[in-house]
């Protein structure tokens, strides 16, 4: 290990245990994890600031913002969740909030302050142009400085954390970029007469075709509206649907009266599932460059949070050991697809067959939905399958057995470890028994 925490040599080369391509959440928290292992840690994000311009809605959970320890004010509690398709609403109540909208700079600054107090250096405005290559193996990166001057940064882990546009994980070979991804636009409003406890998921050609659009209101009067399309399954503009929301959904028209834009946003998520290698000599991907968000709703933030943790702390273990090869790197691996492999698969499944929803079918999921408990339409969103949850599900609604829906559910229940078929009679007695 370099052992002060900091980066040693002069301007040109400069030497850290553990160097992280991007400053989002999955790079800040696998800087944490890396310099509290003990790594001297060095982040380099190409963005003049940490969190600064947001490319994400924010939209995430409680439960999960308190275990990573994110302070209460970084975050907007949701009372009311409300799902419309073209002809029907589901909506649910949660007296005690479930999810919630984050402060994204708030957030993602915060992360940086704790990567910091942990030991790492934070680098912004310096662009990673590409990986430094030895035999093969990783051994650094080719990066601009805050002065525009190209230097080397040497390490025996590189940590790509640089979302959609994989810098390292692209250049060598792990992937061939991201073909199908999801592209949002939102406006940041300030909307006086919106609801700030009500969040809507709206879904359908009218205002999103293959994909969904959303209202997340967070606090102090702002709301974020926003249209995600999926391409290539559809070449829309997601632009052009959000200039025109109001028009396309008037019944929220009063909730927008007196609004305007105080930030405009734009993104991509990939949505195409897990990459299929994470690691090589010398580099682990996380976050979003690992395909490591959940294709269902396209949310990644908290996903991005708990990879980068593993690997930051896989990165240290390996400099402790003095090991960075690809077989070592590989516990990291493993520990992610045990954790949030099954999960991710059923969530790609899941959206692979609603990306391609009729408006009809979008009534008849909304009311499948409506059936529900508050608390499984909860899991559902947050993708916390099990078999229980899909035999609540269908318990509820048991003519989905009688549908294309049965081998969904017969796929995704084996993912989870049950091998037999769900029947009818069982569906049918157990939702008799619990009525
Ligand atoms: C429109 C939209 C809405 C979304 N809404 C939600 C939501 O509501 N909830 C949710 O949980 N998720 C949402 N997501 C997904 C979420 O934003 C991502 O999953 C999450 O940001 C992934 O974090 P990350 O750290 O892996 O990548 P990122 O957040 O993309 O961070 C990567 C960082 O690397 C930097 N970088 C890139 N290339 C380089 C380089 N060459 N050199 C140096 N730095 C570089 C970037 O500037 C960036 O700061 C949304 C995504 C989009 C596009």
């Amino acid at each position: 290990m370099t052992g002060s925490g900091q980066a040693s040599g002069t301007d040109d080369v400069r030497t850290v245990d553990v160097l992280i391509v991007g400053g989002g959440p999955a790079g800040l928290s696998a800087a944490e994890a890396a310099a509290s292992g003990g790594a001297s840690v060095a982040v380099l994000e190409r963005q003049k600031e940490i969190g600064y311009p947001v490319h994400t809605s924010g939209g995430s959970w409680v439960a999960d913002m308190k275990a990573f320890g994110i302070p209460s004010d970084l975050y907007h509690p949701i009372k009311h969740v409300r799902f419309l398709s073209p002809n029907r609403e589901a909506r649910f109540e949660y007296s005690e909030p479930v999810c919630c909208v984050l402060d994204v700079r708030g957030v993602y600054q915060h992360l940086a302050g704790r990567a910091v107090r942990a030991g790492a250096t934070l680098h912004p405005n310096s662009p990673v142009e590409g990986p430094m290559l030895e035999d093969g193996r990783v051994v650094g990166v080719v990066a601009k400085d805050h002065r525009n001057r190209v230097g080397q940064w040497r390490a025996s882990v590189v940590v790509d954390a640089s979302g959609f546009s994989s810098t390292i994980v692209t250049k060598m070979g792990l992937r061939q970029g991201f073909k199908r991804y999801g592209y949002g636009a939102e406006y940041d409003l300030v909307a006086p007469n919106y609801n700030p406890d009500t969040l809507y998921l709206i879904m359908g050609s009218q205002v999103a075709p293959a994909g969904y659009a959303w209202a997340f209101p967070r606090s102090k009067g702002r709301v974020r509206l926003g249209v995600g399309v999926i391409r290539p399954d559809v070449d829309e503009d997601a632009r052009e649907y959000l200039d025109t929301f109001v028009q396309r959904l008037p019944s929220l028209a009063p909730d927008f009266a007196g609004s305007s834009p105080v930030e405009y946003h734009t993104g991509l998520f990939p949505s195409e599932g897990v990459v299929e290698r994470f690691v090589s000599d010398g580099l682990i991907a996380t976050g979003d460059s690992a395909g490591h968000g959940s294709t269902l709703v396209g949310e990644g933030i908290r996903f991005a949070i708990y990879s980068g943790q593993m690997a930051g702390a896989v990165a240290a273990e390996a400099v402790r050991a003095g090991d960075s090869s690809a077989q070592f790197l590989g516990r990291y691996d493993r520990q992610w697809r045990g954790r949030f492999g099954r999960e991710m698969d059923i969530s790609y499944i899941v959206n692979q067959r609603i990306a391609r929803w009729s408006d009809a079918r979008w009534d008849e999921g909304v009311e499948i939905l409506r059936r529900l408990s508050p608390a499984q339409a909860a899991e559902l969103l947050r993708g916390d399958y099990s078999v229980g949850l899909f035999l609540g599900v269908l318990r509820k609604n048991p003519g989905l057995l009688r549908t294309g829906s049965r081998k969904f559910f017969d796929v995704a229940m084996q993912r989870l470890g049950r091998q037999a078929p769900v029947t009818e009679a069982e569906v049918v007695s157990v939702g008799q028994q619990e009525a």
